[in-house]
C-alpha cells in the first residue's frame, strides 16, 4: 500500500490516505448514529428491533468466530438470506475482516446455486430457515463448502437434517469476544461478490472491492441521487442478494437512517403493515413489487401515512405506475437505472431546478427517463461503428459507461469485460441534451421489422398505461415478411375484462403505424427471472411460432 511514508514529499500532495473501507462505514455508524434503529421481520414471523451499535458488536463478535473457524482473508463467504440483521452483520464482518461477502440469489434453480458456490469455491455458507429444504438439496453438489449455519437460534434448528456439518449461527457467535479491530486492508481488495442474473449462458461474477464499495455508497447517495440523511427511515425492498441491494445496508449506517428489513414478508398487506408501523419514509425496489403493494392499498382504499418517495429500477417503471403512486398516493416515483455491474447505480432521475417549472406533463415526460449520470460515472451512446452518438434525446444506440464502481473484468476471467476503456452495458438508450438517459430496450429484447427498431419497453408501457392492465410483455416474433413483429402478453387487473381489438385500439394515435403490435394474447401470469425481470427469452420460446402459425 502507499502510504504518505513511502512517496516522495516533494512529488505527493500533502493529504492523508485514508483507505476507504467499508468497516470505516460501520464504525462511523457507531460513532453518530450508534443509537438508530434497525429493525426486521424475522423468518421466524417477529419483529426484532436494535441498534447500529448493537451491529458493530454482533459483526464483531462473527468476525472473532469465523477467524476460530479458519476463514481467512480472501475467503468467499456465502449467504442464502432475505434482508434481515443476521444478513447485515454478515456483509460487515466478513469485508470487514477482509474476506468476501457473496450473496446468493435463492431465487435461482439449484443447479445454477450450485454452479455460482462451486465457481466462486465458497467455504461457508449461511442460510435463512426459509431455504433449508433449498441447502439440503444442493449440498450433496457443493465442492467447496464444508460448514452450513442456519441464521436463527437454537430453538429453531432442525430436528434431523442431512447437512453433516451444520451449525446455529446465535451459538456459533455467543461465546466470541465483541473485541476485533478490524484490519487495515488495502483499499483495493476485495469485499463483496455478485453474479449477474443473466437470461442466457452462466451467471458472471463481479468482484466489488472496499474502495469501489465505498465511493458508491458516496456517490450514490448524493443529494441528486438518493439523498438520504438522518431523517430517513428507510426499507430496501430490493434484496441484499441483489447487487447488495443497491447499496442501502451501507448507505444507511453511514448516513444515519433507520433501516427497516421486510425479511422474506414482501406481499403488499406485509409490507404496508412495515411502512406504517414503522414509519418509512423512502424505499426501493423493482416494478413488480410495487405492482402488489399497489394492489394491496388500491383494493383496500388505504393512505401511506409517511412514505415520501421509493426507488424504482431494475426495470423500466411503467408510467402508469409512477402516475399511480404520485398522482394517487403522494409518494414520489424516482426512476434510477444500474445493473450489477455498476454496484449497481448509474442513472437517477431528479428533476433540475428550471424543469420544476415546466407544466406538469412535460415533467412527467422527463421522468419516465431513467435519469442523469451520479457523479463518478460517464455515460456516452455509441452506433454499430462505435462512433459516439448525438446527446439530442433521439439518436439511440449501445449504452457505455465508466466509473470508478464498474466492473472492469468478470470475476476469474482474464479478457476485460472493457471496449475501448468503456463498459458496454447491453442497454439500448438515448441521452438528451440536459443529460437525462433513456433505456429504449435491452438490445437482445430490441424488435427489427424491415429493417427499423421498435421498442418494447415503449410498447409495453402504454400497455400497463390501460387501465384493465395489470403487467404487460412485449416482444419481437418470427415474421414472414417483416423479419419479426411485436407480439403484446397482457395479464389483466382482477375483476376487469378487456379485448385485443379495445387495447389495439388504445395504442391508436400513440405510435406510429408501423409499430402497431400486430396480436395480443391473454395470459394469467407472466414469468420473471431471479431479479424480477421479464423473463423474455422464455417468452420468445413459447411464442416463437405465433405469427407463422397464422
Ligand atoms: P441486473 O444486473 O440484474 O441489475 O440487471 C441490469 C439490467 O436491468 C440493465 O442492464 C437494464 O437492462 C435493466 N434495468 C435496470 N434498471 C432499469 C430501468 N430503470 N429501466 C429499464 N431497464 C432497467
Amino acid at each position: 500500500m502507499t502510504t504518505i511514508e513511502n512517496v516522495s514529499p516533494t512529488n505527493a500532495g500533502s493529504m492523508m490516505q485514508n483507505p476507504l473501507l467499508i468497516s470505516s462505514i460501520l464504525d462511523h455508524a457507531v460513532r453518530c448514529h450508534g443509537d438508530v434503529e434497525v429493525v426486521s421481520r424475522r423468518c421466524e414471523g417477529d419483529i426484532h428491533r436494535y441498534t447500529y451499535a448493537d451491529v458493530a458488536q454482533r459483526a464483531k463478535q462473527l468476525a472473532n468466530a469465523l477467524q476460530a473457524h479458519g476463514i481467512a482473508a480472501g475467503a468467499r463467504v456465502a449467504t442464502l438470506a432475505w434482508n434481515g440483521y443476521r444478513h447485515l452483520e454478515i456483509y460487515y464482518a466478513v469485508s470487514g475482516m477482509g474476506a468476501i461477502t457473496h450473496t446468493i440469489n435463492p431465487r435461482l434453480f439449484p443447479e445454477q446455486i450450485a454452479y455460482i458456490a462451486n465457481h466462486a469455491e465458497d467455504e461457508i455458507l449461511f442460510f435463512d430457515l426459509t431455504f433449508l429444504p433449498l441447502v439440503e438439496a444442493v449440498a450433496p453438489k457443493l465442492h467447496n463448502v464444508k460448514t452450513y449455519i442456519l441464521l436463527a437460534d437454537k430453538t429453531h434448528m432442525p430436528a434431523t437434517t442431512s447437512l453433516a456439518n451444520l451449525h446455529c449461527y446465535e451459538y456459533f457467535i455467543a461465546a466470541h469476544s465483541a473485541n476485533f479491530a478490524w484490519p487495515a486492508l488495502d483499499e483495493d481488495a476485495p469485499a463483496s461478490l455478485c453474479y449477474t442474473s443473466g437470461t442466457t449462458g452462466n451467471p458472471k461474477g463481479v468482484l466489488y472491492t472496499h474502495r469501489s464499495t465505498v465511493l458508491h455508497t458516496v456517490g450514490a447517495n448524493a443529494p441528486d441521487g438518493f439523498g438520504l440523511n438522518s431523517d430517513s427511515v428507510v426499507l430496501p425492498v430490493v434484496p441484499m442478494f441483489h447487487v447488495n441491494a443497491w447499496g442501502i445496508p451501507y448507505i444507511c449506517p453511514a448516513y444515519g437512517c433507520k433501516l427497516v428489513f421486510p425479511g422474506p414478508a414482501l406481499d403488499g398487506a406485509s409490507l404496508y403493515q412495515l411502512f406504517e408501523q414503522e414509519a418509512v419514509t423512502m424505499s426501493a425496489g423493482v416494478p413488480t413489487v410495487w405492482l402488489g403493494l399497489l394492489n394491496h392499498v388500491r383494493s383496500n382504499n388505504l393512505r401511506f401515512s409517511t412514505f415520501k418517495e421509493t426507488v424504482i429500477g431494475g426495470s423500466a417503471c411503467p408510467p402508469a405506475m409512477l402516475r399511480e403512486f404520485e398522482d394517487v398516493y403522494g409518494v414520489t416515483v424516482i426512476h434510477a437505472w444500474g445493473m450489477t455491474e455498476l454496484s449497481p447505480l448509474g442513472t437517477v432521475c431528479r428533476l433540475k431546478r428550471a424543469q420544476k417549472l415546466l407544466s406538469a406533463e412535460a415533467q412527467f415526460a422527463i421522468k419516465v427517463k431513467q435519469g442523469r449520470s451520479i457523479f463518478g460515472v460517464d455515460m456516452k451512446i455509441v452506433g454499430s461503428d462505435g462512433a459516439a452518438l448525438a446527446h439530442d434525446g433521439k439518436a439511440f444506440g449501445d449504452l457505455h459507461v465508466r466509473g470508478s464502481w464498474v466492473c472492469a473484468r468478470y470475476y476469474k476471467e482474464t479478457e476485460s469485460a472493457l471496449i475501448n476503456g468503456w463498459f458496454p452495458t447491453g442497454d439500448v438508450a438515448t441521452i438528451d441534451a440536459d443529460g437525462f438517459m433513456q433505456i429504449t430496450d435491452r438490445s437482445k429484447d430490441v424488435i427489427k421489422s424491415g429493417g427499423e427498431w421498435i421498442s418494447s419497453i415503449e410498447l409495453e408501457n402504454l400497455a400497463m398505461a390501460h387501465p384493465a392492465v395489470m403487467e404487460a410483455a412485449v416482444i419481437g416474433v418470427a415474421h414472414s415478411k417483416w423479419d419479426e413483429r411485436p407480439l403484446v402478453l397482457v395479464v389483466l387487473k382482477p375483476n376487469t375484462t378487456l379485448t385485443s381489438a379495445e387495447l389495439l385500439q388504445f395504442y391508436e394515435g400513440k405510435i406510429a403505424k408501423w409499430w402497431m403490435p400486430d396480436d395480443v394474447v391473454f395470459v394469467e401470469k407472466l414469468p420473471h427471472t431471479a431479479t424480477g425481470k421479464l423473463l423474455k427469452t422464455q417468452l420468445r420460446d413459447e411464442y416463437r411460432a405465433h405469427f407463422l402459425a397464422k
